[in-house]
Order: C-alpha cells, then structure tokens, then sequence
C-alpha cells in the first residue's frame, strides 16, 4: 500500500478521498490555492501544500507544481479526483516518468477510452452496444453525407476529444451537414487542440444510465451496476439514482457485462463509468467512457457496499480487485441530490461569499458529503457544488420520502442554493413515475 497519498483537488472530493485513504493507513497531502488556504479539508489531510493562486489555471492545472509538491513532501502516489486533471493522459504520463504512481488508469488506456472515436471502434469490437455513425473521424465530407442519409437524420457531429458539451452540433438535413462538421471541427481544434469529429444518430428522447466499472492490473474488469442520471441543466447532473429504475432485467445485465468488456479490453486499472443513452424501447447506445471516479459514485457504494475510492486506490497499488462479479448484489435504492450554492430563481446565479449558516441533515440511510461548514467562504474560482445530499432506502420511494425530509432538514444561508429546487422536482409526477428524459428538467423550468 501507499504511504502518502497526495490529492491534487479539492472541495468535497479531497475529503471524500482522505477518508478513503485514512481507512487504508495512508497518509495523506493535499495541494491547495491561495483562495483555497483556509478549506476545511486542509484540516483533515496530514500535509498541506500551497501551489498558487486562486485560479485553476495557476495552481490545480498546474502539472509541474503538484509534482514538485509531492516530491518535497514525498508523496508515493496522486489522485486526481475529477475535474482538474483528472482526464489528462499527460499528467498521468508525467506521474509515471517521476515515478509517482498514478491512481487512475496509465495514459494508454486513458487515451484510448478517452478518445470518444477510439473508445466507439473498441465497443463496436467487444459488442458495446453504439450508435450506429461513421466509424472513424471525418475527412471527406461527402462520406460523412452518405453515411448520414443511411442512418437517417437527425443525427449528431461530436469531436472526438469533446467534454462539457462543446464542439456537438445536432443536424437535421443533409444540406446543413458540411457547414455543421465544418464548424465543429475547428471548435474542437480551439478548445481540445484536435479537430477529429465524428457522425452519429442523433436521439430526440432518452434518458441518461451509466454503468460503474472497476479494473485491476491483472485483468480483472467488473460493474457495479447502473444509475439513472437523466435529471440535467445544461448538461450537469441534479439528481442521480441507483440502481436505474424501470430497465429491462436482460438489456441491464448484457449492457453493464459489455461495458465491464470494454475496459477488459482496455486493460483498465481504477474506476471508470460507461455512460449511455437509453431510448423509449429500452436500447441502450454508448455515450462515452470516463476515465476517474464520477461526483455520483457514492450511490452505487450506498447499493453495493463498494467503497469505490478505497477499490481505486488498493488497484493502482497493484492489489488484486478481490470482488467477483457473482459478489456484488443490489442492495435497495439510493438517490443523490448535487447540492449548489446557486440561486435558481435567478438563472442560477453562483453564490460566492460566506456560507454563515450550514447545518447537515442526518438519521438512517442519511449521507451527506461536503466540505462545508458554517463561516466558510466559497471562493469564485470553482464549480459551485457545495455537498452532495445522499440517502439510502429499501425502496424508491422510500428513498425518495428520505430525501424529502433530508432536504427539509439541511440548511444553508444567507445565500441560496440548489436544494428548494431538488425538492420541487422530486415533488413531480416525471420524477415519481420514471417518466425522465434528458431534457425533463430545462422543460419544466421553462414552464415556471
Ligand atoms: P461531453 O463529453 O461533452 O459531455 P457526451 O458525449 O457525453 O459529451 O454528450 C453530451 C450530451 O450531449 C449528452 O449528455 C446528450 O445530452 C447529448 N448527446 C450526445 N450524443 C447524443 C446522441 N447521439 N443523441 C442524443 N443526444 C446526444
């Protein structure tokens, strides 16, 4: 095992990763910015390291301090959390030539899962189900046409190295499709430095499951099942729940088999999730893979029993994964609200300054991860998420009478945040009945 870990994030998943590691005997440092220096996080690491200023580009993306800080303070290993570095294979190749060790998977199977063209040629190899698309990145137009009118329109033109929703393009005629894969390709080149895209059917309505996965270094590769994260705004999670709700038994077990494939394949070590689009028949089609532990892992440990961040840190030690398919069980329902301090009565205006009043709910089946506390301040560098609100339940709609009474229970002020809304959509007929869809949630903040 490790003996120091350093975590090069911060907020709830720096916390979130100390604990995991504190479990294991590993000593922990953290790297944090300047705005970062009074986080309460910082408390619960063994070492602490400052690396620059408040904004990520001058501190958390900068690969050459946190490798000069677990040096100094020799760290054995680094784990990136998500976001920030996360999915960078060179950050993880860089980790590797200083012999830190990475805890993620080596920048080859990053790379490879990474690439959204790469990761959709080796599921189409290993019976992943995709959306059917051109197999490789677009170079001649008039391909991409023919194969468009094939599949049928709408369809969709995404980049190869995409994230946060950029460089797509949803097309609805043949007539519009060079200008469409014309202007995102160099939207891609801009924002990812590659400007390879791709052509796929676009689906109207869907809702969003993803399939967790764990790997080691010894060719082992399982799931932990699915989660439902349809309930979005812009793109960002609200609300996700495991197991998903209302999935066919069979198309659940062969899609989560096949994504554990994938990563077999990949020869994958850590946590991963493989994201789909489900549609009205229950099919499932691939989204894209990522590559480190997701803000709604803690679901899937609620159902399993899984400590998904401790598997992930015992695998890059080189550990075997010890957990055999036929050893993960479902255990009743857990849903997660992503709590942000947001105003949503005011498109969601970011509430920046000092959180005087927090109190936590808890009880059974009551789980709340955050790195707040009253009188902290929320600096106006990062995301917004300011806890994830989890529970845990026999049924779903135990679950969601707990997540009711946890919401009523947390309090947050004087600014506001993400929670009245939470509760209003938990309140909904879409919500309670499963009838979500990825745009469910932007439809009815329109209504209002
Ligand atoms: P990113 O890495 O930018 O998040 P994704 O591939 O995950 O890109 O796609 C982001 C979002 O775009 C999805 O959550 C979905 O809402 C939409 N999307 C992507 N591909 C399709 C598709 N083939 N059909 C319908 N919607 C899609």
């Amino acid at each position: 095992m490790f003996e120091r870990i350093l975590i090069a994030n911060r907020g709830e998943i720096a916390l979130r990763i100390i604990r995991a590691a504190r479990e294991l005997g590993c000593e922990t440092v953290c790297v944090y910015s300047e705005a970062d220096k009074d986080g309460p996080w910082l408390e619960a690491a063994d070492h602490a390291v400052c690396i620059g200023p408040g904004p990520a580009k001058d501190s958390y993306l900068r690969i050459d301090r946190i490798i000069a800080a677990a040096e100094v303070s020799k760290a054995d290993a680094i784990h990136p959390g998500y976001g920030f570095l996360a999915e960078r294979a060179d950050f993880a190749e860089v980790c590797r030539d200083c012999e830190i060790s990475f805890i993620g998977p080596s920048p080859e199977a990053m790379g490879l899962l990474g690439d959204k063209i790469s990761a959709k040629k080796l599921a189409r190899e290993v019976g992943t189900p995709i959306f059917p698309g051109t197999e490789d990145a677009v170079e001649d137009v008039d391909e991409a046409v023919a194969v468009a009118q094939e599949i049928g329109f709408p369809v969709i033109v995404k980049a190869a190295a995409g994230g946060g929703g950029r460089g797509m393009r949803i097309v609805r005629e043949a007539s519009e499709l060079r200008g469409a894969i014309e202007s995102a390709s160099s939207e891609a080149l801009a924002a990812f430095g590659s400007g390879a895209v791709y052509v796929e059917k676009f689906l109207e309505k869907a809702r969003h499951v993803e399939v967790q996965c764990l790997g080691d270094s010894h060719g082992n590769a399982i799931h932990l099942f699915d989660r439902d994260c349809s309930s979005q705004r812009r793109h960002q999670k609200l609300i996700e729940e495991a197991p998903a709700p209302a999935v066919d038994p069979v198309k659940r077990l062969e899609t989560a088999e096949a994504a554990a494939r994938l990563l077999r394949e990949a020869g994958y070590c850590g946590a991963a999730t493989v994201e789909f689009l489900m549609d009205a028949n229950g099919d499932y089609s691939m989204l894209e893979v990522n590559t480190r532990v997701q803000v709604e892992h803690c679901v899937t440990e609620m159902i399993t029993g899984i400590d998904i961040v401790q598997a992930s840190i015992r695998v890059a030690a080189g550990e075997p994964l010890g957990i055999d398919q036929s050893e993960v069980k479902l255990n009743g329902h857990s849903i997660e609200c992503r709590i942000n301090a947001e105003d949503p009565d005011r498109d969601f205006m970011p509430q920046a300054g000092e959180v005087k009043t927090f109190v936590a709910p808890g009880g059974l089946g009551v789980r709340m991860d955050s790195h707040v506390r009253s009188g902290y301040r929320i600096p106006p560098f990062y995301d917004s998420m300011i806890g994830k609100l989890i529970v845990h339940a026999p049924s779903r709609d135990e679950a969601i009478t707990r997540m009711r009474g946890a919401l009523s229970d947390l309090r947050i002020g004087p600014g506001k945040s993400t929670a009245p809304l939470h509760s209003k959509l938990l309140d909904r007929s879409e919500f309670r009945n499963v009838e979500m869809d990825i745009h469910w949630v932007e439809r009815m903040l329109k209504e209002d």
